[in-house]
């Protein structure tokens, strides 16, 4: 194997063209030998070099000849593409025509060896890419990658390099700057080149942010593993911080990463040990009747510490936890659910899911399941999902909003008037309530223009058939204007805090 690795190292150094001069020189030098040798063997052998079988003979000589000499070329030729090909797919990408990382290891780990004056290494992860492979298709997903290519080459200075790495990844390697200030700004040209939108089969896709990481040389290193470590270890705290992002490469950042992996570990051992509960918080209709209950997640920790929702979900959500945490807190609902309807008690609950379910069909169907197997009638739940997760894949939300619909669970606009607020959205989405966020009710008594305004968003939300609730009421003043605009249900701390099952049952059932 190594004599193979070795023998191909040797004839990709070596040029084939050459190859190919010296192959064709040594025929053609053979050619004339044995035609030299043919007539002097004739000459010895006293024949008649005229006589018609020998002129033939010497023809036939002639054409085999030149016949092994094409064919020789023509193999050489074929050779020599062959290597071309294998070349090119050792070293650059086939998705996006930019060199890949066999080739930065291969020319950029010498250049890096030998250079040792200051250059920046940059990893970039996309943040959402996958929407548009999922979104669009894989081959837009192709697409897009090409195009972000090409916008990364535009950046690049005298003697910088970029490659895509696999995926979603790209580096740079950039030697056009010369110090930490000028790497800045050029991580600044990535993310606004990359920030202006993408035009993919006729569709805008401007949701795709960039993460990058930042490794300078020599300060972080002066071999690529090490500079490559720190860029890929300061794009995950890019990430961590939010993503579209950039974050210089610091000495304390594994630990922050170590930080992350423990806390994976602690919620990961809080799932297993179900201390994810739920604490409910009530709703009441416009003529003072109590309707039913929002689920709002609590970890409730070993030694009896409460951690509110703020202190995991997000966390839960870009860590891949998030559906094993919603798993508790439906069978909890549900458990709760069932003991309420056998003692002949109407309580409706709202259990709030995320972006990665209503964009995916096989978990909306195991949520369905998990209730159906439980047995709760599917008009004692509802699911409030929230603008900016329908904006991730807007066609799967109508569908798996629409499959919800259809088993008579009820589906809630979380939070309107905090993200897009769009009324194109609303209209084409197939909910049935609408909740206005606190903010809107904060300023209710405040601010003319927010009464106007939401006046008008519960007009319309009831022409378009939807029922509207207001959360976060904490005043009877707010209450009573938010009654008078039409609004249906009322949630806030002037009703009740979220409060454990027993706590609820006792004030409200
Ligand atoms: P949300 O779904 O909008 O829930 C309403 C939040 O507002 C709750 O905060 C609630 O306690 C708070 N709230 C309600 N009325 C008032 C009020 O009058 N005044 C004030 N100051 N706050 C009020 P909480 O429980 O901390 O939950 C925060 C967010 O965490 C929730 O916002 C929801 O987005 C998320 N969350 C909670 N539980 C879950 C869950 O099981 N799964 C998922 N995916 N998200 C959850
Ligand atoms: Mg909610
Ligand atoms: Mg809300």
């Amino acid at each position: 194997m190594r004599l193979i690795k070795k023998l191909k190292a040797l004839l990709n150094r070596l040029s084939v063209q050459l190859v190919l001069l010296v192959l064709i020189i040594i025929a053609m030098m053979e050619f004339v030998s044995v035609s030299v040798l043919i007539a002097d063997l004739l000459k010895n052998l006293n024949i008649n070099t005229n006589h018609e079988i020998v002129k033939l003979f010497l023809i036939k000589i002639v054409v085999i000849n030149v016949s092994m000499l094409l064919l020789f070329v023509i193999i050489v030729l074929l050779v020599s593409r062959v290597f071309k090909k294998i070349n090119s797919y050792a070293f650059y990408s086939c998705t996006t025509g930019l060199p890949n990382k066999n080739y930065m290891m291969n020319n950029l780990l010498k250049e890096i060896a030998t250079n040792g004056s200051f250059a920046a290494l940059i990893s970039l992860d996309m943040d959402d890419f996958k929407a548009v492979n999922d979104t669009l298709g894989h081959l837009a997903g192709d697409e897009l990658l090409k195009q972000a290519g090409e916008r990364f080459e535009q950046v690049l200075g005298e003697g910088d390099c970029v490659c895509h790495i696999g995926g979603d990844e790209f580096l740079f390697f950039v030697k056009s700057v010369k110090n930490k200030h000028e790497t800045e700004m050029f991580a600044k040209r990535i993310m606004e080149r990359f920030s202006q939108p993408f035009y993919i089969e006729n569709q805008k896709v401007d949701y795709v942010t960039a993460s990058l990481g930042i490794a300078l040389m020599p300060k972080d290193g002066i071999d690529f593993q090490t500079l490559f470590n720190c860029s890929d270890d300061a794009m995950y705290m890019a990430k961590r911080l939010g993503k579209s992002n950039f974050v210089f490469y610091e000495k304390n950042m594994n630990f922050h990463l170590y930080e992350d992996t423990i806390r994976k570990k602690e919620i990961k051992q809080g799932i297993r040990q179900k201390e994810f509960k739920v604490f409910y918080q009530p709703k009441y209709s416009t003529n003072g009747e109590f309707v039913g209950g929002e689920a709002l997640a609590r970890w409730i920790k070993e030694d009896g510490t409460v951690l509110p929702p703020s202190a995991f979900i997000e966390f839960a959500e870009r860590n891949g936890l998030i559906v094993a945490i919603t798993d508790l807190i439906v069978d909890e609902v549900c458990k709760d659910s069932l003991t309420w309807i056998q003692d002949k008690k109407e309580v409706i609950i709202s259990i709030n899911i995320t972006s990665e379910h209503i964009t995916n069909r096989d978990l909306i169907e195991k949520l369905i399941q998990k209730i159906s197997n439980y047995g709760v009638p599917t008009c004692y739940i509802e699911f409030e999902i929230t603008e900016s997760m329908v904006i991730e894949d807007f066609q799967k939300a109508v569908e798996n909003i629409a499959r919800l619909k259809s088993f008579g669970i009820r589906v809630s606009m979380d939070d309107f008037g905090t993200g897009y607020s769009s009324l194109n959205y609303l209209k084409r989405l197939p909910i049935d309530i609408l909740k206005i966020d606190k903010t809107f009710v904060d300023t209710i008594n405040q601010d003319e223009k927010d009464r106007v305004l939401l006046k008008n968003i519960i007009n319309i939300a009831h022409g378009f058939h939807l029922q509207v609730i207001a959360e976060g009421i904490e005043t009877a003043e707010q209450l009573f204007i938010l009654k008078d605009m039409g609004c249906d249900m009322f949630q806030g701390y002037y009703f009740g805090k979220p409060m454990n099952k027993k706590e609820f049952e006792e004030k409200f059932l």
